[in-house]
């Protein structure tokens, strides 16, 4: 959608919800529809071909309106998660649609998802540990409980572990910066040797430092033997997994209990939509469950509903699935895998103008749409070198150390950027490091 019409069908939206407002009164407080009233009236999959705002609004109007709030919102979260899961071909283990034990749930963020699971995968240990021995105290086991991600992993791993009152131990990557299970195989062992309980393990698809992949196919059954929850996060990555091309990079979701990623990063859905699918939800909900009389509602434990607040921190939900459902129809899954393959097919033209330069190096497998890269020189040139640039105020890199070396990072990431930004980019690169070579030279 260009400026134009997005400023029409604003206009538009306003009137809609004004128009809404005046006849409110005319309007029942609670709606007539039985539970699973939505999933017929909406496709299986989501359109392959983008649809017009239109065909949408007037579905809002027959298919949403009529829901309202509950259980509208519950609903189409739930048939869009099967959507989105149905793109990236999650195992049928993971969507709501087969019947199973699976489901999909929209959270805030990868950092909210990571802590659910956690603290999903704490209680199930927990609980299986007292089943076995009924006189371990849940302090007892809390202290001994461990739990792992690569080196690579982000922050918000460890930043889980914190809130979660459990150790996070870090696996060292191996030379393209992922974690293999012989790594994760050894820290197990020698954990347990110790007395510890190893109860969790995040793999990341996707590394916020260099985009590496953790190798999911030898953690994985390494996990399932060792009956350790695995969380993937694929934060970034996950959107994607969309183009069967790279849809291989998630061979081994297979061995998960939980998949996250972020839509709102870049799959086109704006912040927030985080999508989480566990395979399992009565592990989530085992964990967090709690009916207070003021939330006790009449389809309570009829099975015919899914309850969201028992997956996720808050209790109150927004309607975030609305925005999927925009963006899937507006797009199209076609226009969506357009949209990831011209990001990464200009990473990799930044990366060929960096290995033409003599003076750079590319310090990373380059697979999505990051890019990193340095000037062969100190770390001391590098980082005046980020900071000429960030000073220029034309560009802006986040850099990252990969081993003991400073290196600059370029992301592709704007929903308008062509081959130009991406030229203009680094011919800026180039004179601002040229300028600081000559000044270092004098
Ligand atoms: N995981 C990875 C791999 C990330 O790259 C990021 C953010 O960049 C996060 C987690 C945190 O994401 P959020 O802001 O959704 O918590």
């Amino acid at each position: 959608m260009n400026a134009s019409e997005f400023r029409k069908r604003g206009k538009e939206m306003v009137d809609y919800i004004a128009d809404y407002l005046e006849g409110i009164e005319a309007r029942q407080v609670y709606p007539d529809v039985e539970p699973g009233y939505l999933r017929p009236l909406i496709p299986a999959s989501a359109p392959q071909e983008p649809e017009t705002f239109e065909d949408i609004m007037t579905d809002v109007e027959k298919i949403i309106m009529p829901g309202a709030a509950s259980p509208a919102c519950t609903e189409l979260e739930t048939v869009m998660m099967d959507w989105l899961g149905k793109m990236l071909e999650l195992p049928e283990a993971f969507l709501a649609e087969s019947g199973g034990e699976g489901g999909g749930v929209i959270q805030g963020s990868a950092s909210e998802a990571t802590l659910v699971a956690l603290l999903a995968a704490r209680t199930k240990v927990t609980r299986q540990l007292q089943m076995a021995s009924p006189e371990l105290s849940q302090a007892s086991i809390m202290e001994k409980l461990v739990a792992y991600s690569s080196d690579q992993a982000h922050s918000s791993v460890e930043r889980a572990g914190l809130i979660g009152g459990v150790k996070i131990k870090a696996i060292p990557s191996d030379g393209k910066f992922a974690m293999r299970g012989s790594a994760l195989q050894e820290a197990l062992e020698r954990d347990k040797a110790a007395g510890l309980i190893p109860f969790f393990v995040v793999a990341t698809l996707g590394t916020t430092p260099c985009c590496s992949f953790d190798n999911l196919l030898e953690v994985g059954p390494i996990c399932t033997e060792a009956n350790v929850w695995l969380h993937i996060d694929a934060a970034y990555a996950g959107s994607a997994f969309i183009c069967p091309e790279f849809r291989h990079l998630l061979n081994g979701v297979e061995f998960a209990d939980s998949f996250n990623f972020n839509p709102h990063k870049w799959l086109l859905v704006n912040f927030d939509c985080s999508a989480m699918w566990v395979k399992k939800r009565s592990s989530l909900t085992g964990a967090f469950k709690l009916d207070p009389l003021y939330l006790k509602h009449s389809h309570q434990d009829s099975g015919l509903i899914t309850d969201y607040r028992h997956w996720q921190l808050p209790l109150g939900r927004r309607f975030r699935s609305l925005k999927m459902w925009f963006v899937f129809r507006m797009y199209g899954v076609k226009g969506l895998q357009a949209y990831i393959r011209k990001h990464v097919q200009l990473s990799h033209e930044f990366e060929s103008l960096v290995r033409q330069d003599p003076c750079f190096e590319i310090c990373a497998e380059v697979t999505l749409g990051l890019v990193c890269f340095r000037l062969k020189g100190t770390n001391e040139q590098n980082e005046a070198l980020l900071e000429k640039i960030n000073s220029a105020k034309k560009i802006h890199l986040v850099p990252c150390h990969l081993r003991e070396k400073f290196v600059l990072r370029f992301a592709i990431c704007s929903r308008t950027v062509e081959s130009a930004h991406v030229q203009q980019a680094w011919k800026h690169i180039r004179e601002l490091t040229t300028e600081l070579l000559r000044a270092q030279k004098k």
